[in-house]
């Protein structure tokens, strides 16, 4: 029974690797975040211990199914228009015991393509992001308020630039999926990438530009937030890299104080 629950997590995991690590070491887009050029800076993905404590095993399986259970439901939902629309729902990745989720507002072409959150240049810039404060995409979680493709024209999915944010409708229409993987993750924080994930996160009419540098609360009281830029929007205006680098210096030392 035992090796059967190990197998699953290990299926989940296999899932939330990504396809080709040298692609995103090599790429010219994270400059400002420069990959680890070896393991060392970049913290290993939690594995379970073959010797972990049967309740920490048992809880990670329960958390795994239930993922597992929740992004069947997502490959099925029509519940808005984006789900007649999509190529492929990109449900979330990561580990379920992460100690920090990302959150985005929506998956843009190469998501769509992909079936998974913050791929193509945004999702490498992340992953250097993530790199440089000794955290990887596979010791995180990464979401979106919404799982299916917004797109301006819907009739040609095959556009690149066919992006559009998601409509308040269709941000309802999802967030309790969103809501579920927060619930089952249960991370110490989250982290709100780009002002339209902020604000709905935050319940704010207040831009980004403000909001971002200083920490809010995720459901009051009960999980700290920081918002700070989208990585797409940093491929487009690099001079905000300063600013989510010393957001991410600021999660490093949360994460660092209360592991004391
Ligand atoms: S965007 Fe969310 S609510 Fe709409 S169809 Fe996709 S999974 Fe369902």
């Amino acid at each position: 029974m035992r090796d059967e629950l190990r197998g699953l997590i290990a299926q989940l995991r296999a899932r939330a690797e990504i396809s080709d690590p040298e692609d995103w070491k090599t790429d010219g887009s994270g400059e400002g975040f420069a990959a680890p050029r070896v393991g060392l800076a970049c913290a290993p993905a939690p594995t379970p211990a073959p010797e972990s404590p049967p309740a920490a095993a048992l809880e990670t399986l329960a958390e795994a199914a239930a993922l597992s259970s929740l992004r069947a439901e997502v490959l099925a939902c029509r519940a808005c228009p984006l789900g007649f629309q999509r190529l492929n729902p990109a449900f979330g990745v990561g580990f379920e015991d992460a100690e920090v989720m990302f959150i985005g507002e929506g998956p843009g072409f190469e998501e769509d393509r992909q079936g998974e959150p913050f791929v193509g240049k945004a999702g490498q810039l992340l992953d250097n992001i993530l790199g440089a404060i000794r955290l990887s995409r596979k010791s995180v979680y990464l979401a979106n308020i919404v799982k299916c493709h917004p797109m301006v024209d819907p009739s040609d999915p095959g556009r690149r630039g066919n992006d559009r944010p998601p409509t308040p409708e269709e941000m309802a229409a999802c967030r309790r999926f969103l809501d579920a993987q927060i619930a089952i993750v249960k991370p110490r924080f989250l982290v709100a990438l780009g002002g339209v994930a902020a604000k709905v996160m935050i319940g704010t009419e207040t831009g980004i530009m403000k909001l971002r540098g200083r920490w809010h609360e995720y459901n009051p009281g009960e999980i700290p937030l920081l918002p700070t830029f989208h990585p797409a929007f940093l491929l487009r205006s690099p001079e905000h890299k300063r600013d989510v680098w010393e957001d991410m210096k600021d999660l490093r030392r949360r994460l660092d104080a209360d592991e004391i």
